[in-house]
């Protein structure tokens, strides 16, 4: 558990996390997240606990290069162009979806 501290991409806004938080992210390849990404296919957010109640893109903060990746989900839906390593949580689109009814829109 760490602070952060991140800013935008021109550093008008900058984000601060006071509370202790798990930077480790994680990256969906749901179809919704593949299209509102703009195609990068990965949206990167923290899914433990699954109902924290924010999210936060990893690249915010210089520091995410060091981070390893928590989980990954969708797993049977990503793009093949790239493949994420490392030795991580990984659910399927069925293995997800069995635990998170509240999922839809991935068509
Ligand atoms: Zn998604």
């Amino acid at each position: 558990m760490t602070k952060l501290k991140g800013r935008c991409l021109c550093g008008a806004v900058t984000v601060r996390v006071m509370d202790a938080h798990d930077p480790r992210p994680g990256a969906c390849h749901c179809r919704m997240c593949q299209r509102w990404s703009g195609g990068s296919h990965l949206w990167m957010r923290d899914t433990a606990p699954a109902d924290a109640p924010y999210d936060l893109m990893p690249g915010l903060f210089d520091a995410a290069l060091d981070w390893p990746l928590q989980s990954e989900i969708y797993v049977d839906r990503a793009m093949a162009s790239v493949p994420l390593s490392g030795e991580h949580r990984r659910a399927t689109r069925a293995e997800w979806e069995a635990g998170h009814s509240f999922v839809e829109g991935d068509a």
